[in-house]
């Protein structure tokens, strides 16, 4: 047997993508016309026919992609839909799905003097002027909002310690820290604290007011109280769109309040920086320029395909000193900085050292052709359209005798809940949880719940690309249809 021979067992389809793309596409297209049955109506059915035991031999990618047509695709997720508005997430727009599989075929790490790269540092420097962030402000990309945040806060822990001679990267952080967020700020934040080994009780919590911001006079009480104490007051952390109601907190008190105190601004806007594109919210971002440091996840509002979020700092040095993972032989060795003879010659920018992930898909391609096919316009349209759709089914809900508004909306978050007569607050909350229960059941309206002040209630997030108007109306016409047969 000669020595490169493949057996036909080892042998994987390496090309011959045209047929298969074309096949796929058709099953994905049908699957977005969202006919099928719930996932969860024939579990047993597709689990048995995608297959329960290892299999001995392989069946080929003929074979393959048919099990994924008839078996895997139409049991997907129900997140693409236009009227699924639970949580922050939505279904990806067909040119950012392809640019990733365009990527994932033509670039399969971001380094490289390639193309690819390139569109890594072009499309984080769109981000940032297209947010309106800071010039001087540098982004690196990550797998979504927890991991932004997670390297937005080493940064801020890096610049601490530095601050009294130590090095937290080396030495660990050696000394009891204090983060500052709002009540309302996300989980990440508090898992980034334990991470990077701060520990998750170094989050101070500072409470919110009825709209969900942080307190800013609670905040300068809890500053000026814990100055006295032996803590390293390493991050204020503000929220630029919070998860359950999309509060905006004062941006411009906290980013005056850290100057003053010496610490580092960290703003989290995974779900609600790009809110500042309408003309009606934008106000609500003065201050931004005070941020040391920004996220925001462009698999959110920008639509891109989950796994694409980005971080940005003013300082990128100091990313380098918190999250180098120092040369390797096999790495940098094998670049030579003298003769940049072909695209492996040079890594370009070592986004490896400034994050903590070292393989990583080319996510700024992907970025740059979702702005490529809509530009800035395009975004702040869908943007504004989100926020006005929040709008007026708020409106809606105040008009309508069997609906509470129970906050007012700041983005494209809406939180309301049906009220019957005579029926107290548990009783409120169980109905409002059916209400829920069948909204999931029927699948054409899908919002998700909170609890705001001991209420449940419904909180709807116009996030997707496909979702309009419409999804708006109906959803409100089928809570309170639902609502109606309930109460009887
Ligand atoms: C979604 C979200 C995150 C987490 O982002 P992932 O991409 O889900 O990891 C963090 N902060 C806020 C405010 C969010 O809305």
């Amino acid at each position: 047997m000669p020595r490169d021979h493949i057996t036909t067992s080892e042998k994987a389809a390496c090309d011959a993508l045209t047929p298969l793309l074309q096949q796929l596409g058709g099953y994905l297209d049908q699957y977005l016309e969202f006919n099928h049955p719930d996932a969860q109506t024939n579990t047993s059915t597709w689990q048995r026919e995608l297959g329960g035991t290892l299999p001995e031999n392989g069946i080929g990618a003929e074979q393959v992609i048919d099990l994924i047509g008839h078996h895997l695709i139409p049991n997907g997720s129900q997140i693409p839909k236009p009227g699924h508005t639970s949580y922050i997430t939505t279904g990806a727009t067909s040119i950012g799905t392809l640019t990733a599989f365009a990527g994932t075929v033509a670039a399969p790490q971001r380094f490289g003097l390639t193309a690819f790269h390139y569109l890594e540092e072009l499309s984080l420097n769109w981000l940032q002027e297209m947010f309106g962030l800071s010039a001087d402000m540098k982004g690196i990309y990550s797998s979504g909002g927890s991991v932004a945040n997670l390297v937005a806060i080493g940064a801020a822990r890096q610049q601490a310690f530095e601050k009294i001679g130590i090095d937290p990267s080396q030495q660990g952080a050696i000394k009891p820290c204090r983060i500052y967020a709002s009540e309302a700020c996300h989980h990440t934040i508090r898992r980034a604290a334990g991470v990077l080994g701060m520990g998750r009780a170094s989050i101070v919590t500072i409470p919110t007011d009825a709209q969900g911001r942080m307190c800013a006079m609670s905040l300068k009480a809890q500053l000026d109280c814990d100055k006295r104490k032996d803590f390293l007051q390493v991050a204020i952390v503000a929220n630029a769109g919070t998860t359950d109601t999309g509060a905006i907190d004062p941006l411009l008190r906290i980013g005056e309040m850290a100057r003053e105190h010496g610490i580092w601004f960290h703003v989290d806007g995974a779900y609600g920086l790009p809110g500042i594109l309408c003309d009606e919210t934008s106000h609500l971002y003065n201050g931004l320029e005070l941020a040391d440091s920004v996220i925001v996840d462009s698999h959110k509002w920008l639509g891109a395909p989950v796994g694409i979020g980005a971080t940005f700092v003013k300082d990128m040095d100091l990313l380098n000193r918190a999250f180098t993972q120092e040369e390797a032989d096999y790495l940098e060795g094998t670049y030579s900085q003298d003769s940049k003879t072909t695209s492996m010659s040079d890594f370009g920018i070592p986004y490896h050292n400034l994050g903590v992930e070292l393989s990583a898909p080319s996510r700024g391609a992907v970025v740059w052709a979702l702005i490529q096919e809509i530009g800035k316009s395009g975004f702040k349209d869908r943007v504004t359209r989100h926020i006005d759709m929040a709008r007026d089914l708020a409106d809606d809900c105040e008009d309508h005798p069997d609906i509470e508004l129970v906050v007012e909306p700041t983005l494209s978050i809406v939180c309301f809940r049906y009220v019957a007569n005579g029926l107290d607050q548990d009783q409120l909350n169980q109905i409002n949880k059916q209400i829920h229960q069948r909204l999931l059941k029927n699948g054409a309206n899908m919002p998700s719940t909170t609890m705001i002040d001991g209420k449940l209630v419904l909180r709807p997030c116009f996030i997707g690309a496909r979702t309009s108007h419409t999804q708006a109306d109906d959803l409100l016409n089928e809570v309170l249809s639902i609502g109606k047969d309930l109460s009887q």
